[in-house]
């Protein structure tokens, strides 16, 4: 039976980084507020499998489902928008797809015939866009294609769509994502490369149904009648995507362009009832309302590249808000940070955030900031490697375990505090095969990660191929580093804090993944929170020896 699910693709022209992801996830929203349900989907033009063996240096964060697909960030912002969960069949790559066709290949599946972009592997993009609509869940399908239109990787993807628009029984429509560039000297908004852009999507077979002219500046007077008449698309269906203060302002700014109004036109569907955003303005409210400041500092490898953290980010913002306070995220390179250093650098910080990654390069770095926290009892949230070097610096400087480390960085350390899994051992391959995705936890009584949940029986996702060695528990817990949850199935230690400290805490798992704008994580909240504590005694105290200064040369 035909799904009677309608699907929108999103395509992009002129360059990249206009944002696909962001009006895909913010048209997503409008029409999940007017009653339907809705999902994302993102197809990658690139050979990775999928983003997991990426450096984050090339396409930022890797995000990762509750079912363990490692995928493109931009399902951070679907889950973040929508409060949906994804799962792998929201992020096909290329790779993905020549790796079944060519497993079916091997099979013999193909009977003899010759293997071919046209049909087979259109035939397998298309087969992976229906999937989600098969599963009958969902009303609407949203499919961004990655990449722009134009290049080569992208041909197979266009290819698909245009197939998919003539096929009977597929309701389809195209919304393009173009750029009207500001001439400065002239002082000029340019239609002419989303001209070039659409023609070139209609070399390909496919006329857009809607564009989206991402701009700088308001569009002059005329300025889509002009577009629509080049490009035959009617005026209103011309959009204009302005660039926003935040870009949890898009949906309200793609609702005054009525973008949903003219989707549901175009899909024959009903506008149902006006879209139900209460929760969402109340969070914008909140977002540009600010009561209180606070720095916190997010200390990283990758932080040339901030999408590298995108969820913690985004996490540390939707916390901030919950309790109108305004956060201004420090980003500190931990390569930069020494015994000698680490005081002018963090002393301004009212919280200290060490973040996840892998191998050796700044850990050193991560592990000295811990120290500060600790010591200085400044709020600390530690996740994934950041929670692991909490661990080596605790066996380090408190239990006295010279030169105690995770076999990741030092194999042949002397005290393997953090070590690799059982499961893990055997592997040899790196795509897919960490710990992956939701496992269940169970928080102890009366410890901060319980005070932040409210309850005992927790679910979060993880991305590691590491752990914390039980061997050293006991240890550790006599001293005051307590492991406050723990996987009910196999004992691993999942969350570490230590006694005597306003707020620390270490979470082997990723509560990044999990934050949203109407369900803001737990742990970011009340760390969040801790950190305005910090914030109020620190300026106080400065306050009071600025007095003191002050006196003094009087
Ligand atoms: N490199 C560490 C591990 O594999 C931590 C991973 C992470 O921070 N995501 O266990």
């Amino acid at each position: 039976m035909p799904s009677s699910a309608k699907y929108i693709f999103v395509t992009g022209g002129v360059t990249s980084s206009l944002g696909k992801g962001i009006i895909a996830a913010s048209l997503a929203k409008l029409l999940q507020a007017r009653g339907y349900s809705v999902t994302i989907q993102k197809l990658d033009p690139y050979i990775n499998v999928d983003p997991g063996t990426l450096n984050p240096y090339e396409h930022g964060e890797c995000f990762v489902t509750e079912d363990g697909a490692e995928t493109d960030l931009d399902l951070g912002h679907y889950e973040r928008f929508l409060n949906v969960p994804t799962s792998q069949a929201n992020n096909v790559t290329t790779g993905r797809i020549y790796q079944y066709v060519i497993n079916k290949e091997r099979e013999g599946a193909y009977l003899g015939k010759t293997v071919q972009v046209i049909p087979h592997i259109t035939d397998e993009i298309k087969r992976r866009i229906k999937l989600l609509g098969n599963t009958g869940k969902y009303d609407i399908i949203i499919t961004e294609i990655g990449g722009t239109v134009g290049d080569i990787e992208s041909l197979p993807y266009i290819e698909a769509v245009r197939q998919l628009k003539w096929e009977p029984n597929f309701d389809c429509i195209v919304l393009h994502l173009t750029l009207v560039p500001y001439l400065a000297t002239s002082g000029e908004l340019k239609t002419k490369p989303t001209q070039h852009s659409v023609k070139q999507l209609l070399e390909s077979g496919v006329q857009p149904d809607i564009l989206a002219l991402r701009t700088e500046h308001r569009l002059p007077e005329g300025v889509k009648e002009k577009v629509a008449l080049f490009c035959n698309i009617a005026p209103k269906a011309v959009i204009q995507a302005l660039d926003a203060e935040t870009i949890y302002d898009v949906p309200l700014l793609m609702q005054e362009e009525e973008l949903d109004k003219v989707v549901l036109d175009k899909l024959n569907l009903d506008y149902k009832k006006e879209p139900e955003l209460t929760n969402w303005k109340e969070f914008l409210f909140k977002l540009k309302n600010p009561k209180q400041k606070v720095k916190i500092g997010l200390i990283g490898k990758y932080i040339e590249l901030k999408d590298s953290y995108k969820s913690i980010a985004e996490s540390i913002i939707h916390a901030g808000t919950k309790n109108q306070i305004q956060v201004e995220l420090v980003w500190i390179h931990s390569e930069d940070i020494d015994e000698k250093n680490v005081s002018i650098l963090l002393t301004p910080l009212d919280g200290i955030l060490v973040a996840p990654g892998f191998g050796e390069r700044g850990i050193e770095g991560k592990i000295t900031a811990v120290k500060y926290a600790r010591e200085n009892k400044v709020p600390f949230l530690g996740i994934c490697l950041g929670m692991q070097c909490a661990v080596i610096e605790f066996g380090r400087n408190v239990l006295g375990f010279t030169d105690a480390h995770s076999t990741e960085m030092y194999p042949e350390t002397p005290y393997p505090v953090i070590y690799l899994m059982e499961e893990q051992r055997s592997i040899t391959k790196k795509g897919g095969t960490m710990r992956l995705g939701a496992y269940p936890c169970k928080v102890k009584a009366d410890s901060l990660a319980h005070q932040a949940y409210g309850k005992i029986d927790i679910s979060e996702r993880h991305r590691h191929r590491y752990e914390f060695n039980n061997k050293y528990l006991a240890d550790y817990e006599k001293q005051g580093m307590t492991a406050t949850g723990i996987n009910p199935e196999n004992n691993l230690v999942e969350i570490v804090e230590v006694a005597n400290h306003p707020w620390f805490v270490g979470a082997q798992f990723h509560p990044e993944y999990k934050s949203t704008v109407t369900e803001p994580h737990p742990l970011f909240i009340d760390f969040v929170k801790a950190s305005a504590v910090q914030s109020s005694v620190y300026n106080s105290q400065s306050s009071n020896s600025q007095t003191q200064t002050v006196n003094l040369k009087s």
